[in-house]
């Protein structure tokens, strides 16, 4: 019985790693699926200069928490159409951008949608509710809008927020750590005071996939 969960263990894991080099029985067996890439993804006039600093930001923070599985790539430039916009054609729909972004995604490619329009939802009893950012969860895709951000040198918060919703389908954070970066904004996010997540957070999400060297 225990050969069997072996080798279903063994099945699993060579069905979800693509392109595997063949083995032979001195190999160790080592997990060849390809690495996560985040492609951040600018919208309209989100510009290059912009996008980069975000991703220069996400290094940083990802370096300080030992997460270098995560490359971090800037893809094409793409523009936000009509379709994508709210019944009275005033604001963009941050709930069909994310699913426009998720056409491209998978679990080893994530989506992250950058604008500097504003972008809404239908919230509680609005039925059109500005966000800074939003994730579908289960989803590989988000969308993050600067219009509601005071300080666009601290938008990497906002896109780290919505990133761990996306990539690990986690909630917010359980202790309401105002520290914490997966805190419930609430409908009113304020990321001034927050660099990091708290310790619980980060257990459940990128702890898990943190190098240990
Ligand atoms: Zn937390
Ligand atoms: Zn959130």
């Amino acid at each position: 019985m225990k050969k069997i969960i072996y080798l279903l263990s063994l099945a699993a894991l060579l069905w979800s790693c693509n392109n595997k080099p063949a083995l032979d029985e001195n190999d160790n067996v080592l997990c060849t699926c390809p690495p996560l890439t985040i492609w951040l993804t600018p919208f309209d006039d989100f510009s290059d200069a912009e996008t980069q600093l975000v991703q220069k930001d996400l290094l940083v923070y990802f370096k300080s928490t030992q997460n270098l599985n995560e490359a971090i790539e800037i893809a094409q430039r793409r523009k936000l159409t009509p379709d994508l916009m709210n019944d009275t054609k005033t604001r963009y729909r941050a709930d069909k951008i994310v699913k426009y972004l998720q056409k491209d995604a998978d679990e080893h490619n994530i989506y992250i949608g950058l604008t500097h329009k504003d972008i809404s939802l239908p919230y509680k009893q609005h039925a059109d509710w500005g966000v800074q950012g939003l994730s579908l969860i289960p989803g590989d895709a988000c969308v993050v809008s600067s219009f509601r951000v005071k300080n666009r040198k601290q938008l990497w918060k906002t896109v780290l927020h919505e990133y761990i919703h996306t990539r690990y389908d986690y909630s917010h954070c359980p202790n309401d750590d105002p520290k914490c970066i997966m805190e419930d904004a609430n409908g009113k996010p304020n990321f001034t005071n927050k660099w990091d997540l708290c310790e619980y957070c980060k257990s459940q999400t990128l702890a898990k996939d943190k190098v240990t060297l």
